[in-house]
């Protein structure tokens, strides 16, 4: 299974989410490529009335992990389940950022990601600063235990964004970037013996998406800024027809 996951972020309103979302149902994708659109919250519900019923499925870009209690503004597992969500981003680079959310805090959300009954998509990458201290490996390696410590399951999905190439225009080469995926699954493998598969995210272009998608042990894209235009997105979603 190779995936195709647009992370919309806070780009867009109602209209153009509806728009997009219009735009992924419509495309025909190859066998063996799941699409999933990652709308803001308040987009969920008519975002997965489009996409009911086809082959797109609906991801969050968030979740808490606490099942329900005084958490104000907090929006839990249950709830996104209730809306039809599959899939939930965890970890992405904007939250560790902005929200201050640790390694342990996605440790926890990953837990509950299980727990409920959503696939987690473990977000993880470098910042510029560490990789140019050569410190890639440890701080990816470091993401990874955490957040998969005491968590036994059949199938893991992480998505590799290294920090310095989120909506900067500079992707990683695919060389580089698989060879972090073929760390991470390496250590995926040593510690939860899960089915692991390991996307890459940092600006995916219409122009650079055949590249990626075509690089072995890359099992898929994360899109952000490319998958929330319709231009773009169309053209994105026209490579995975094949
Ligand atoms: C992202 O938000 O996960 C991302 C990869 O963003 P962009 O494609 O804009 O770099």
């Amino acid at each position: 299974m190779k995936y195709f996951i647009a992370n919309w972020k806070m780009y867009v309103g109602r209209a153009d989410a509806v728009m997009l979302a219009e735009i992924a149902r419509a495309a025909k994708t190859a066998e063996g490529v799941q699409t999933i659109v990652c709308p803001s919250f308040v987009h969920i519900d008519a975002v997965g009335r489009v996409v009911s019923g086809s082959a797109v499925v609906l991801g969050a870009q968030d979740a808490y992990f606490e099942s329900s209690g005084a958490f104000t503004s907090a929006v839990g597992i249950k709830e996104l389940k209730e809306l039809g969500v599959s899939h939930v981003l965890v970890g992405h680079s904007e939250r560790r950022r902005y929200f201050g959310e640790t390694d342990e805090a996605v440790n926890k959300k990953v837990k509950a990601a299980y727990a409920g009954g959503l696939q987690p998509v473990v977000c993880v990458g470098e910042t510029e600063q560490e990789r140019t201290a050569g410190q890639t490996e440890s701080r990816v390696s470091a993401q990874v235990r955490t957040a998969f410590q005491g968590v036994s399951v059949k199938k893991v999905i992480i998505a590799y964004e290294p920090i310095w190439a989120i909506g900067t225009g500079k992707a990683s080469s695919s060389a580089d970037a698989r060879a972090v995926h073929q760390l991470i699954k390496q250590i995926v493998k040593e510690t939860n013996g899960s089915q692991c598969s390991v996307l890459y995210g940092g600006s995916v272009t219409p122009d650079n998406m055949h590249e990626f998608w075509n690089t072995t042990d890359i099992d898929g894209v994360l899109v952000g800024g490319a998958s929330a235009r319709k231009e773009t997105l169309s053209s994105l979603l026209a490579l995975l027809s094949f």
